[in-house]
């Protein structure tokens, strides 16, 4: 017979690892199933947290996203305490865009948004704004805000691997396994693996990222948008560290979508260099299905995506010459409300994906209702204004 567990999650990302960890802490017994081994040796489910720097910030012209934010950005010292794991660097997160009243209210809303959750962050202008910021070179009509405190980047698989150790403290099992099918039975839901292992419980959460579509894992299709996207890392050699010392998070938005961007400052990687990384994809490809996806992640991005972020970094960040430059695949899911979906898909299968580009620094407290829905049989949205509710195809 087949170990029992009281839940089980299909997932070891970052909202599933997340979810574990509350889970346990309240006192369940609980199995989190994912992530086969590293990027170069499988050849099969993939995450979207892959490299080692995903901004966060609170202030978020939508309040849900920002609340979600907050709460979780309140718990990363308490996860890094419980785990012995550092995964977050409070460098502080600027936005750059036309100054406020210029014609394009991306600021404008900023601004707003910073008001409204009663956050502290200058707006820079002018001269001020290069003088601050000696790495950039914006145009000449642009203005900032900057978040210095309870922001910056988080390492997203640090901050997986401290879920996963906190989780495993209070007692949780990990199974590093790939999920091949999900089976409902009268009284459990029978959880197998594609290595031939299978465990059961009352109730499973499928937290599986853009694989979240495979038809293997949910009774039916939910609406969820998978877009491949293209990150370009930039190698910074030994000698120009310094000289980006101090250097924010930065969100660049321009009035054409396709001049926008995301940047986060040198961070250093597994081979001992640091890059820095540059994000904003103009492209819009959709991977309709779970193939699609695992043939994007295998191969090689998009030479044409990362030709467009080269050229964008070296009008950013003045006068820097990387090393090397390099390119690797990722997927954003989009869900039908621009929400995560938090919910039951079946009396015991229940879905806890949708991202929507920026759930990486929010995944504790995505987590967090995930584990409420399951203990509790239903989503306790509390203070957000939505139901986070699942649409299906
Ligand atoms: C290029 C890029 C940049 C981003 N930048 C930011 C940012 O700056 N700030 C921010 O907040 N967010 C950012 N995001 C978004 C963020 O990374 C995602 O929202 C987040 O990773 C989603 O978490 P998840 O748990 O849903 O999915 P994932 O992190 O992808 O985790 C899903 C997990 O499920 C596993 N899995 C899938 N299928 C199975 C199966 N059958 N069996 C077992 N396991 C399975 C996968 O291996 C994976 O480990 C970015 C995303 C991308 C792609």
């Amino acid at each position: 017979m087949s170990e029992s567990f009281d839940f089980v999650i299909v997932g070891k990302g970052m909202m599933g690892a997340a979810a574990a960890r509350h889970l346990s802490l309240g006192g369940a017994r609980v199995a989190l199933v994912g992530e086969p081994g590293d990027w170069a040796k499988h050849r099969g489910v993939f995450a979207s947290h892959y490299d080692n720097a995903r901004i966060t910030r609170t202030i978020d012209n939508d309040p849900i996203w920002a609340r979600l934010a907050r709460r979780s950005i309140e718990r990363y010292r308490e996860i890094e305490e419980a785990s012995g794991i550092e995964f977050y660097y409070e460098v502080g997160c600027l936005i750059a865009a036309p100054a406020p009243s210029s014609g394009f209210d991306y600021l404008d809303k900023v601004v707003l948004a910073r008001d409204g959750l009663d956050v502290d962050a200058p707006l820079i202008v002018g001269e001020e704004l290069a003088k601050r910021f000696p790495w950039f070179r914006f145009p000449q009509h642009y203005a900032g805000i900057l978040e210095a405190r309870g922001a910056g980047y988080v390492n997203p698989r640090a901050l997986v691997r401290a879920q996963t150790i906190a989780a495993e403290n209070s007692g949780a099992r990990v199974i590093r396994a790939e999920v091949v099918s999900l089976e409902e039975a009268v009284d459990c839901v029978i959880v197998t693996t594609k290595d031939g292992q299978s465990v059961q419980a009352g109730r499973v959460i499928v937290a599986a990222g853009g694989f979240s579509l495979s038809t293997a894992l949910l009774p039916r299709p939910i609406d969820l948008t998978v877009k491949a996207r293209t990150v370009l890392f930039a190698e910074v050699g030994a000698e120009d560290l310094a000289r980006f010392a101090g250097m924010p998070s930065l969100i660049g938005a321009a009035f054409e979508q396709e001049k926008s961007y995301y940047l986060l400052p040198p961070v250093a990687y597994a081979d001992g260099k640091h890059y820095i990384k540059i994000g904003g994809d103009p492209t819009d490809r959709i991977l309709a299905s779970e193939p699609a996806i695992r043939e994007w992640f295998r191969g090689n991005a998009s030479g044409e995506a990362a030709d467009h972020l080269r050229g964008g970094l070296s009008e950013v960040v003045a006068g820097f010459k990387p090393v090397s430059t390099h390119f690797s695949p990722c997927v954003t899911s989009f869900t039908r409300h621009g929400y995560p979906y938090i919910g039951f898909a079946s009396d015991r299968i229940a879905v806890l994906t949708g991202g929507n580009g920026q759930a990486a620094k929010s995944s504790d407290e995505i987590g967090r209702l995930g584990a409420a829905l399951v203990m509790g049989g239903r989503v306790d949205v509390g203070e957000y204004e939505t139901d986070f509710a699942i649409a299906y195809r």
